[in-house]
C-alpha cells in the first residue's frame, strides 16, 4: 500500500459535535486543519441522537454556573474533576449561542425564548434541556453548516478514513504528538501527516457491547487506545453509563434507547419478572440508580427471559391525565416511541402494558485525562504537548453518572476548547526523531498476512464477554477471569488473516479495531477491579456501595510498559457538605412528593398532573383535556 504524505497546522479525529467544532475553532485561527472520520462526515452519535441540550439558566435566571457544576460533580459523586464542571457551567449558554449562530434552531414560546423540555431530566436540580423538531439531526445539520462555512485559515476533511496511531517524540523532560497515520479506506492508501497538534474526538466505546448498545459502531474506543499508547493517562475507565430503559426484543432491536427516567412520567415504576416493583418514583432517578436496579434484579434470578425487568408507565394512564400524558410524551419523546411501537407493537406505545427494558451501553463517563481545555496528561499528570481531546473521548467531566443532556453541550464546550488550544500550540520539535517509521512498518506489515481466524471473530467474543464480565453488574470472579482471557485474545490477534488489499479492506480494519477494543476492555477490567465497592454506574454484585462520607478518588490507568497497565488512585476534593445534603434532599423531596402524588384520590391527583403536563408542553390541545 503506498503512504502519502501531507502536513497540517491542526488534525482533528472525528467529525461528531465535538471534531468539528474543534476543527472549525483551529480553522478560525487561521490554522490549515485536517477533520478526519471513519464514518462519513458528521455521522457520528451526535447525530443519531435525541438531540437534546443543556442549556444553563434556558427555563428560569435562578439557574446558577454554580448550580449547574454542583449538580455535575455531586450526581457524578464528586470523582470528576471540579475544574472541567466549572468550564461546563461557564461555557453552556455562548456554546448553545453559537450553535444556534450555525442554525440550530429550538421550539419558542410566545415570547420567543427557546422552550425547554419543561422538567428537569433526572439528576438535574433545574429544567434546563432543549430539545429539537428532529432530534440529533438538526444538531448535526448545524454542525455542517459550521463545517462549510468559508472564513479564516483552511478546513479539509477525509472520511472514510481511520485514524490509526499518533507520531511520538519523547526525551527525558516531555512527550510531544507531531502529526499521525491515517488509513484513507476509499482511496486505498496509508496518509502519513505532520501537524503541531492533534485532536482526538473520536468518541466512545460502545460497540464493546454490540448488540447490547444504542451507540453508533465506529465507537471501539479509538481515541482511549491511541492516546495511551502515545503515553497518556486514562481516568475512570471502569464508569461506563448504561442507559436503563432499551428494547431487547426483537434481536435488531436490542440495546435502542426507548425511555429515560424523566420519560416515565409522574407514576411509572421498574417491576421485575414477578411483577415486584422494584424502583418506584423513577422520573426524580438517575440513571445509573435505574440501570442498578434492573441489573441487581437480573443478577439474583428475578429478570425476564431476555435478562431485562419492566418499565410499567401504565398508572400514567388511570385518569384524566392519560390524553395529556400521552401528548407529553408523543412531543416531548415521539422519536423513542417510534422504537417502541417497532419493538413492542402499539399497545406498548400506548402505555396500555408495561416495557420489557434492559439497560444498553451508552456513553462512557471515563476517558483520556486532560486539563479543562483539552490538555492531555501523560502518566505523571505532564501535558503531551501538541495532544488534545474533546467530547467523549475525554474524561474526567462526569465522575460516576452522566446527566441526561450534557454531552451534546459538552462536545462543543470541550470541542471548541480544545481546537483553540491546538491552533496557538507553537510546534515543538526536540530534534530527536519520532516514532513515525516504526508505525508505518507495524500497519505495513500486517497486509497479506495468512491466518486461520479473524479480527471480526476476536471482537464478537471479546463483546458477548464485556456485557457478561464487565457489563451492568460486576463481580471480582468473573471480572478475573476476563482480565485473562483479554491477554490470550491479544495473542491470537498477532495470528489473525489480513488481506493485502488496498481499498476499503475490511479485514484490516477488523484487526485494527480489535486491538483498540482489547485494549480498552484491559482499561475497564483493570480499573474495574481496582474500585473495589459499587459507585455510579460501577455496580458490584460481591460489596455493598461505597459509603457516603469516604474522600471521593479516581481510577486512573497508563502504560507502564508493553502489556503491563499500571492503575493509581487518585483523591478528588468533595464537593461542600451542605451542598451535597442540599442536593439529596432536593431529590429526596421531589422522591416524597411523587409518593404522595401516588396516594392522592384520583380526581385531586389528575387535577395536579394536567397542570405539569401543559407546562411541560407549552399548553394542551382541547381534545387532550377533559375534566379531572
Ligand atoms: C441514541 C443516542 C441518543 C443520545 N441522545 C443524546 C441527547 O439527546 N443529548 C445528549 O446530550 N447526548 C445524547 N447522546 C450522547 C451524545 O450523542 C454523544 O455522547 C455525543 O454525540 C458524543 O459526541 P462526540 O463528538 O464526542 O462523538 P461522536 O459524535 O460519536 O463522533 C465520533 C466521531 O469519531 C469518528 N471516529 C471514531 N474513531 C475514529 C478513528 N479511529 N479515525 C477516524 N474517525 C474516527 C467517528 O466516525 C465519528 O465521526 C445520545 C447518544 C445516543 C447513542
Amino acid at each position: 500500500m503506498q503512504v502519502v504524505e501531507k502536513q497540517y497546522d491542526v488534525v482533528v479525529v472525528g467529525s461528531g459535535g465535538a471534531g468539528t467544532s474543534a476543527a472549525v475553532a483551529a480553522r478560525d485561527q487561521g490554522c490549515s486543519v485536517l477533520l478526519v472520520s471513519k464514518d462519513p462526515i458528521n455521522c457520528s452519535d451526535s447525530k443519531i441522537s435525541e438531540g437534546i441540550v443543556t442549556v444553563r439558566g434556558s427555563e428560569t435566571d435562578k439557574d446558577t454556573e454554580t448550580e449547574l457544576s454542583s449538580n455535575i460533580r455531586i450526581q457524578g459523586d464528586d470523582i470528576g474533576r471540579a475544574e472541567h464542571a466549572r468550564a461546563f457551567a461557564e461555557d453552556s449558554q455562548s456554546a448553545y449561542e453559537w450553535m444556534r449562530q450555525q442554525g440550530l434552531k429550538p421550539h419558542f414560546d410566545e415570547s420567543g425564548k427557546a422552550k425547554t423540555l419543561g422538567m428537569a431530566m433526572g439528576g438535574h436540580t433545574q429544567s434546563r434541556s432543549i430539545d429539537h423538531a428532529n432530534g440529533g439531526l438538526d444538531y448535526a445539520h448545524a454542525l455542517r453548516q459550521a463545517l462549510t462555512e468559508k472564513q479564516n485559515g483552511h478546513l479539509d476533511y477525509m472520511e472514510d478514513a481511520w485514524f490509526l496511531d499518533l507520531y511520538v517524540q519523547e526525551s527525558e523532560q516531555r512527550i510531544s504528538v507531531q502529526g499521525g497515520l491515517i488509513y484513507h479506506a476509499a482511496d486505498g492508501v496509508l496518509v502519513s501527516v505532520k501537524a503541531q497538534a492533534v485532536v482526538l474526538a473520536c468518541g466512545g466505546i460502545g460497540t464493546l457491547y454490540f448488540p447490547h448498545t444504542d451507540t453508533m459502531r465506529g465507537n471501539t474506543g479509538d481515541a482511549y487506545a491511541i492516546a495511551a499508547r502515545a503515553g497518556a493517562k486514562l481516568v475512570d475507565m471502569e464508569q461506563i453509563q448504561f442507559i436503563p430503559f432499551a428494547a431487547v426484543n426483537p434481536p435488531s432491536h436490542q440495546g435502542l434507547i426507548v425511555g429515560e427516567p424523566v420519560s416515565a412520567g409522574a407514576l411509572g415504576v421498574i417491576r421485575d419478572a414477578t411483577g415486584k416493583v422494584i424502583l418506584s418514583e423513577i422520573m426524580a432517578r438517575t440513571r445509573a440508580e435505574c440501570a442498578a436496579a434492573i441489573a441487581q434484579a437480573v443478577e439474583e434470578g428475578r429478570g425476564t427471559d431476555h435478562g431485562g425487568c419492566y418499565l410499567d408507565l401504565t398508572d400514567n394512564i388511570q385518569g384524566a391525565s392519560a390524553e395529556p400524558f400521552r401528548y407529553v410524551m408523543k412531543t416531548k419523546a415521539g422519536s423513542l416511541l417510534k422504537v417502541v411501537r417497532a419493538s413492542m407493537g402499539s399497545s406498548a406505545a400506548r402505555f396500555e402494558v408495561p416495557w420489557e427494558v434492559k439497560p444498553s451501553a451508552h456513553y462512557c463517563m471515563g476517558g483520556i485525562a486532560t486539563d479543562e481545555n483539552g490538555q492531555v496528561f501523560d502518566a505523571n499528570s505532564q501535558p503531551i504537548h501538541g495532544l488534545l481531546a474533546a467530547g467523549q473521548a475525554l474524561g474526567g467531566l462526569h465522575g460516576s453518572n452522566r446527566l441526561g443532556s450534557t454531552s451534546l453541550a459538552e462536545a462543543i464546550i470541550f470541542g471548541r476548547r480544545a481546537g483553540y488550544q491546538a491552533a496557538v500550540s507553537a510546534p515543538l520539535n526536540s530534534g530527536s526523531d519520532t516514532n513515525e517509521k516504526s508505525v508505518i512498518e507495524y500497519y505495513l506489515s500486517m497486509l497479506g498476512r495468512d491466518g486461520e481466524s479473524y479480527g471480526i471473530d476476536i471482537t464478537r467474543a471479546l463483546q458477548k464477554a464485556c456485557w457478561k464480565f464487565i457489563g451492568p453488574a460486576r463481580n471480582e470472579k468473573d471480572m478475573s477471569e476476563l482480565k485473562d482471557s483479554i491477554s490470550q485474545r491479544e495473542q491470537q490477534l498477532d495470528d489473525c488473516h489480513v488481506s493485502s488489499s488496498k481499498y476499503f479492506n475490511q479485514s484490516f480494519i477488523d484487526v485494527v479495531e480489535a486491538r483498540n477494543l482489547l485494549q480498552c476492555a484491559t482499561f475497564i477490567v483493570q480499573s474495574a477491579l481496582s474500585r473495589k465497592r459499587s459507585l455510579g454506574a460501577h455496580f458490584r454484585t460481591d460489596s455493598r456501595p461505597d459509603n457516603l462520607g469516604k474522600r471521593p478518588f479516581s481510577v486512573q490507568c497508563f502504560w507502564e510498559s508493553e502489556g503491563q497497565l499500571k492503575i493509581v488512585h487518585e483523591d478528588r476534593e468533595a464537593s461542600p457538605v451542605g451542598a451535597r445534603i442540599k442536593l439529596r434532599m432536593q431529590q429526596g423531596g421531589k422522591i416524597l412528593m411523587l409518593k404522595l402524588l401516588r396516594h392522592l384520590p384520583l380526581g385531586l391527583r389528575d387535577k395536579i398532573l394536567i397542570k405539569k403536563y401543559a407546562a411541560a408542553a407549552g399548553g394542551l390541545p382541547k381534545e387532550n383535556v377533559h375534566e379531572a
